[in-house]
């Protein structure tokens, strides 16, 4: 018998990070076994989306485009946060506003019977919302971070409930507040204030990729906060079965002899700090593969931009890959016993899949705080830095050499094998979950 063809329409609307988008594509492949998924995003992101859907699915992602106008100041066609430089995002974020009537026509042609959108557009929810078509936002951070923020908001002023996540001296914001230049922080706050009242008066529930094991207590206040059902879908993680000369090596080294750096997709080091890790990843010890990625129009060779002689002293011990590595594979593979890593929240929660204890090294936005859940939730050590955030070598190798060598590793891993075995056990209840909600939304009907 043909299995039954799904009726009901939902579109689906991340932000233009890679950070966004792959959440959204691992909670759209979950959905389209129930409904009838589209996903909408600028050309440039869905080249990447369509290359990691299934070739054959049973159940296809339907993908839209959406029409960006070009503007002076991005690189031609640039629709998306990969290679952009931090200045450049609130340009970015104008460009995605322009964007708002080509998203009109899109809901008037398609009429789905429900919005999931991402956080930086207000305007979808609107929008959506003038075709009495319902809307969840979905949060691809952590609840943490995210119910740090929306506190700040609601109750400003009034303690947060979690010390550990009271980041008011970190020298993340020091920096933030003595650098006029950066209008991020400005951008982001006041989309962050619309964001929090369209979020109690569109949004029925509310998504999250996350779980109970790693941030129960902050879905819990998130949902305390906004009065409304806060659900858990995490952990949302690419499978990955690509093959690649990277876990070749790593079969030739010793079981969890060896450490993963990575920045994530968008964090570009400076030549200062890549200095001082490529001095802390050599005073470890420890194996490692390291990914160094260059923003657009830095044309710098790996060689040049590492100290001079670094390669040839680590030799066998370090390979240093330029640009992209499979994160997921990497993380799953028996030699790895540790990832320093910028905390960005996807990698947090694929080191917690693969029970791999972090080192964090965070180094902007939410970061900082994602790094702090993950210490809190017994999974990660901080590496030492300086007063300004500089990376220190010392505090890298201390931190290495904690993780892959001493007692401390052992704790974090018993700790991170633990979360993992709670998940197996749970095994997808956290989508089916939100397929109840999602569903029951949808019988209620258009408002
Ligand atoms: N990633 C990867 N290879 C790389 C760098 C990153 O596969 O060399 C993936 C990583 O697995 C994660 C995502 O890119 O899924 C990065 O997201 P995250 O939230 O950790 O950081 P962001 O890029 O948003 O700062």
């Amino acid at each position: 018998m043909e299995p039954k063809k799904p009726t009901k329409k939902i579109l689906m609307f991340p932000w233009l990070a890679f950070g966004h988008i792959s959440p959204f594509i691992q909670l759209a492949k979950h959905l389209s076994n129930t409904f009838e998924i589209h996903l909408c995003s600028s050309p440039v992101n869905l080249q990447s989306i369509q290359s990691k859907l299934p070739r054959t699915p049973s159940n296809p992602i339907h993908l839209l485009h959406l029409n960006l106008p070009p503007s002076p100041e991005l690189p031609p066609h640039m629709h998306s946060t990969n290679g952009l430089p931090l200045r450049l995002i609130p340009t970015l974020l104008n460009a995605f506003d322009k964007a708002a009537p080509d998203f009109t026509s899109i809901l008037h042609k398609l009429n789905p019977d429900l919005l999931i959108t991402d956080m930086f557009q207000p305007w979808a929810v609107h929008s959506a919302a003038a075709l009495n078509i319902p809307a969840v936002f979905f949060l691809v951070v952590g609840a943490g971070t995210f119910s740090h923020s929306v506190h700040s908001v609601l109750h400003h002023g009034v303690d947060f409930p979690f010390p550990e996540l009271d980041l008011q001296n970190h020298w993340l914001f020091k920096r933030h507040q003595n650098d006029p230049s950066d209008s991020s922080v400005g951008v982001a706050t006041s989309r962050f204030l619309q964001l929090v009242k369209d979020l109690e008066v569109y949004s029925d529930v509310v998504l999250v990729n996350s779980f109970m094991e790693i941030e129960s207590k902050y879905i819990d206040y998130l949902s305390v906060l906004f009065k409304k059902k806060v659900v858990p879908v995490g952990p949302l993680v690419a499978l990955s079965d690509e093959k690649s000369d990277v876990l070749d090596w790593l079969d030739q080294k010793e079981p969890k002899s060896t450490v993963y750096v990575s920045f994530g997709s968008e964090y570009y080091l400076s030549n200062e700090d890549r200095a001082e890790l490529a001095m802390g990843l050599e005073m470890s010890g420890a194996n490692f593969i390291w990914v160094i990625r260059f923003g657009k129009g830095e044309s710098v060779g790996i060689r040049e931009a590492l100290p001079e002689g670094f390669i040839e002293r680590v030799g066998e011990r370090g390979l240093v890959v330029d640009g992209w590595a499979p994160q997921m594979g990497i993380l799953k593979h028996t030699s790895i016993g540790g990832f320093v890593c910028h905390c960005g929240w996807n990698s947090v929660v694929e080191a917690a899949v693969n029970a791999v204890p972090i080192i964090a090294l965070p180094m902007q936005l939410d970061q900082p705080f994602h790094g702090k859940v993950a210490v809190a939730a017994g999974v990660a050590v901080e590496a030492a830095r300086g007063v300004d955030g500089a990376v220190q070598r010392e505090g890298v190798a201390k931190a290495i050499k904690e993780v892959l060598f001493e007692k401390k590793g052992e704790e974090l891993s018993g700790k991170a094998k633990e979360i993992c075995e709670s998940l197996k056990v749970k095994d997808g209840k956290n989508i089916d979950t939100c397929v109840v909600e999602i569903s029951r939304i949808l019988e209620s009907g258009k408002n």
